[in-house]
C-alpha cells in the first residue's frame, strides 16, 4: 500500500522502471473497473502528468509524479472511486505546479473533470502557510464550499492529503507541524464525517506522529510490547464464538483489533490514566458475508450468538442497522463482559456495510445500483444541501463558523421526529430551539416553545432519540442574545447571529438619525471621519456599535459639545499629524490621533523620534520591515510588522486607528532580533555559529540558548542588529553551515 522508496539512489533507468511498475499497480487495482477507451484515457492523464513534472523532485529526492501515482492509487484502493477521479488524482497538481492550463485539461478530457481539477487547485491554493487564524478558517470555510459543489474534490483531496501525511518525514519541522496541525483541525474531522473511518484514524496517528513525536512513540512501543498477550486474549475470547457461528452456518470473518495510537492517548488524556489502564482496548469486529436481504437478520443473528456466550452490558447496544448514522454507517456494536472481568467492544456487520464503514461515501455510489438503500442515498444528499445552506448563509465571523462546525463534525448524532413522523438527524445535545431551526429559520426565529412527546416544554429542553416534536410558534417572538446559549447547531446559531445583527442594524438607524440631528445643531458635517473620531472617543468598535448605543440610550450624547476641547477638533477634515501627536503623552495620542489618509509617519527608531511610540513586543519589528502604526487603547501608538501575526485582525477590524509609518534611513543604532536555529547536533556547531555572527559579522550577540535532544539541535540566539538587510545576511550566512536546516527569525516571549 505504502511504496517507500528510496529513490533518490537510483539511476535515471531504475527511476524510469519504478514510475511504470507504480503506474501498472494503478492499472491492477482499477481493473475491474475499466470499460473500453478508458485505459487511452487513463494513459493520456498519465502521460501528461509524467510530462509536466518531468524535472520536479520532492523534498525526499524522487521524481515528482510518483506522488500524483500514490495518490490515484489511494483513491482507488482506499477510497473505491473510479476512472474518472483516478484522472484527476494523477493531474491534481498540474494546473497549480506546472505549465499546463485548466483550458488544456478541459480540452483533452471535457468540462466535468476540469471542474473538479479546479476545485483541487482553489483547495491547494487557499492553505498559505503563513496565514493567521482568521484567514485560515476563511480559507476552510472555501474547502467546505468546494465540498458541497463535488464531493470527489474532497475525497481526492483527502487522498492528497493521506499521501502527504505518509511522507512528512522529509518536509522542515515548521511545515512539519504546519501540516499535521491542519491535518487534526480539519481534514481527521472531515474524513470522520464523510464515513473513511480507516482515514480518519491514519491521519490522526500520523498527526499525532509529528505533532507530540514523544507521545507516539511511546505508546507505539507499548502496544508493540503488549501485542502478544492481547493476541492470546483476543483468540481466547474469539474461539468459542468462532465455533458458533460456524455451527450456524454463517460466512464471516472475525478478528480483534487494537485502537488505534490517537485515540489510546485521547483516552489517556481525557480520563488521566496510564497507558497500562487503556492499552488492552480493542474491539472484535465480525464481518459476515450475507446477501442485502438478509443481512439484517444474519447480524441480529450474530447478536443473538454472542450475547448468549458473554453477558451484554444492556445499556451499551448501538443499534446502527435499523437507523444509520447520517454518514451512511451501519452496524451493530455491543459491549460485553469477557474473560477476567474485561468489558470487549464487538462490532457487527455486513461485507457491504464494512464497505461503507472503510470507504464512506464512496462505497454509497458503489451501491447506487443495488436495491433498496435509496434512503441513505437521500441522507448523504441532504447532508450536502445542509451543508451548502450553512457554509453559503451565514454572516458571522468565518472563525466562529468553523467552531462551530466543527463541534457537529464530531458529535454523536441522535434521531428525532416531526409531527408527520419524518425523521430529522441532529448532534447528541441538540435543543427543541436547535430542531426548529433545521426545519426551518423563520420556525426558529418564531419559537417560544414546544411539545415533546405531547408534553409543553422550554425552547431550551435537551432531545433525546426518538423525541416527537412539535414547535410551538408566535409571530411576536424573536430570537435574543440568550439563544445563542440555548442553540448547538451551527446551523442554528448562524441564524440567531444573522438575526441580532439585523436587529441591531435596524435599531442604530434610530441612532444615526438622533446623532445626525444633534451634530447638524452644532454644525459639524457627519462624515466618516468624524464618525471614526467619535468611535475612538467613546471606545467603540464600530459605526454600528456607535448608532446602537446612541438609540439604545447607553450614550450620552450632551458630551458631544465637550469633544471638540478633548478629543481635537472634530469638524477640521485634515491635519498635519506630525504637529499633531509631537510630544504628546500616548494617552494624548489615544485621543487626538486620526490621520487623514495618505499620511505617513517616519520614525527613526531612538529616543529622539518626535512621537512617541513603542515597538510591538508581539512581532518585534526592526528598521527594514514592513511596518504600520496602530493606535491602541491604552498603551498609546504602537508599531507592528506588517506580516505580525495580529496584523490582519488589526488592519481588519480597526482600519481607522492605522497609521502609515515608514522606517527613516539609519545606520546608527541597533535593534535586538531573534533567530531559531534547528538542524543536526554536531561536535562545533556553537562554535560554527559563534564564528559567523561575532567573528566574520560582527554583530553582538545578547543572548543564545541551546537544546539539544536525540541528535537534534534547537537553539535560539538574540542579536543586536542595525536593520532587515544585516539579519536578512546574518539568516543567510547561518542556513548555509552545514547540518543546519532551517534558520528563521522569531520573537523573544520574555519581552
Ligand atoms: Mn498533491
Amino acid at each position: 500500500m505504502n511504496t517507500t522508496v528510496a529513490s533518490y539512489n537510483l539511476n535515471e533507468e531504475e527511476e524510469k522502471k519504478l514510475i511504470l511498475r507504480e503506474y501498472r499497480a494503478l492499472l491492477r487495482a482499477l481493473k475491474t473497473r475499466i470499460k473500453r477507451g478508458d485505459k487511452t484515457l487513463l494513459r493520456r492523464a498519465f502521460e501528461m502528468a509524467v510530462d509536466a513534472h518531468m524535472n520536479m523532485r520532492r523534498k525526499s529526492g524522487e521524481p515528482y509524479i510518483l506522488h500524483p501515482i500514490a495518490v490515484a492509487r489511494i483513491v482507488v484502493e482506499e477510497i473505491g472511486l473510479g476512472i474518472r477521479s483516478t484522472i484527476c488524482a494523477l493531474l491534481h497538481d498540474v494546473v497549480e505546479d506546472t505549465e499546463i492550463s485548466l483550458e488544456d485539461i478541459e480540452s483533452e478530457f471535457g468540462s466535468q473533470l476540469a471542474k473538479i481539477i479546479d476545485g483541487l487547485t482553489k483547495i491547494s491554493n487557499v492553505v498559505d502557510l503563513k496565514a493567521n487564524t482568521t484567514v485560515q478558517a476563511e480559507n476552510f470555510r472555501k474547502i467546505l464550499l468546494t465540498l458541497a459543489e463535488d464531493p470527489r474534490v474532497i475525497l481526492i483531496k483527502l487522498a492528497d492529503r493521506l499521501h502527504n501525511m505518509r511522507t512528512l518525514g522529509s518536509m522542515s519541522r515548521e511545515k512539519q507541524l504546519k501540516i499535521a496541525s491542519e491535518t487534526t483541525y480539519l481534514y481527521a474531522p472531515l474524513a470522520h464525517r464523510l464515513g473513511l473511518y480507516e482515514i480518519k484514524t491514519e491521519l490522526e496517528d500520523l498527526a499525532l506522529k509529528y505533532t507530540q513525536p514523544d507521545v507516539y512513540v511511546e505508546i507505539a512501543r507499548g502496544l508493540k510490547e503488549t501485542k502478544r498477550d492481547r493476541t492470546r486474549y483476543v483468540n481466547e475470547f474469539i474461539k468459542p464464538i468462532k465455533e458458533e457461528l460456524a455451527l450456524a452456518n454463517l460466512d464471516f470473518e472475525i478478528y480483534g483489533r487494537p485502537k488505534s495510537i490517537h485515540s489510546i492517548w485521547n483516552k489517556m488524556r481525557t480520563k488521566h490514566v496510564a497507558f497500562e489502564e487503556v492499552y488492552d482496548l480493542f474491539a472484535i469486529r465480525i464481518i459476515i458475508n450475507s446477501n442485502p436481504e438478509k443481512e439484517k437478520d444474519d447480524c441480529w443473528k450474530v447478536y443473538s450468538l454472542v450475547t448468549n456466550y458473554y453477558t451484554p452490558s444492556p445499556d451499551r447496544l448501538r443499534d446502527w442497522i435499523s437507523v444509520p448514522k447520517s454518514n451512511g454507517y451501519e452496524a451493530l456494536h455491543t459491549t460485553v463482559m469477557g474473560n477476567a472481568g474485561k468489558w470487549v467492544e464487538v462490532q457487527i456487520r455486513s461485507k457491504r456495510m464494512n464497505d461503507i464503514a472503510e470507504k464512506g461515501l464512496a462505497a454509497h455510489w458503489k451501491y447506487k445500483e443495488g436495491t433498496d438503500h435509496q434512503a441513505q442515498e437521500n441522507k448523504l444528499d441532504q447532508w450536502l444541501v445542509n451543508l451548502r445552506d450553512i457554509v453559503s448563509n451565514n454572516d458571522s465571523d468565518s472563525l466562529d463558523f468553523i467552531q462551530d462546525f466543527k463541534l457537529d463534525l464530531f458529535t454523536e448524532e441522535i434521531y428525532v421526529y416531526t409531527p408527520k413522523g419524518e425523521m430529522r438527524v441532529l448532534p447528541k445535545g441538540a435543543t427543541a430551539l436547535d430542531f426548529a431551526f433545521d426545519i426551518h429559520s423563520v420556525l426558529g426565529a418564531r419559537c417560544i416553545g414546544a411539545k415533546i412527546n405531547h408534553k409543553l416544554l422550554p425552547l431550551s429542553h435537551v432531545l433525546s432519540s426518538g423525541d416527537q416534536i412539535e414547535i410551538i410558534t408566535s409571530s411576536k417572538q424573536k430570537p435574543s442574545e440568550d439563544w445563542l446559549s440555548i442553540v448547538t447547531t451551527a446551523k442554528a446559531k448562524a441564524r440567531v447571529k444573522y438575526h441580532l445583527k439585523e436587529e441591531k442594524r435596524a435599531i442604530g438607524n434610530n441612532g444615526k438619525e438622533i446623532l445626525q440631528r444633534k451634530l447638524d445643531h452644532l454644525s459639524i458635517p457627519m462624515s466618516a471621519h468624524n464618525i471614526n473620531e467619535l468611535c475612538l472617543f467613546y471606545k467603540k468598535e464600530s459605526s454600528l456599535d456607535l448608532f446602537y448605543s446612541i438609540a439604545v440610550g447607553a450614550l450620552d450624547l450632551r458630551d458631544l459639545k465637550e469633544i471638540p476641547h478633548t478629543a481635537g477638533k472634530l469638524h477640521t477634515p485634515f491635519r498635519d499629524i506630525k504637529n499633531d501627536i509631537k510630544g504628546l503623552t500616548p494617552e494624548e495620542v489615544l485621543t487626538s490621533t486620526n490621520p487623514p489618509k495618505g499620511t505617513e509617519l517616519i520614525i527613526f527608531g531612538e529616543h529622539s523620534d518626535k512621537v512617541l511610540y513603542k515597538l510591538a513586543a508581539c512581532c518585534q519589528p526592526i528598521p527594514g520591515d514592513d511596518v504600520f502604526g496602530f493606535v491602541t487603547a491604552g498603551e498609546g501608538l504602537k508599531i507592528h510588522r506588517a506580516d505580525c501575526p495580529n496584523a490582519s485582525q488589526l488592519l481588519a477590524h480597526y482600519g481607522h486607528r492605522v497609521i502609515k509609518t515608514k522606517w527613516a534611513k539609519n545606520k546608527e543604532i541597533t535593534f535586538l532580533a531573534g533567530i531559531r536555529i534547528v538542524g543536526l547536533d554536531d561536535v562545533g556547531i556553537i562554535q560554527k555559529i559563534t564564528n559567523i555572527v561575532s567573528g566574520d559579522l560582527k554583530i553582538n550577540m545578547s543572548s543564545m540558548s541551546i537544546d539539544t535532544k536525540e541528535g537534534l539541535f534547537d537553539g535560539s540566539i538574540r542579536v543586536f542588529v542595525h536593520d532587515r538587510e544585516e539579519l536578512d545576511i546574518l539568516c543567510d550566512r547561518l542556513s548555509r553551515i552545514q547540518d543546519i536546516h532551517t534558520v528563521e527569525r522569531i520573537e523573544q516571549k520574555n519581552d
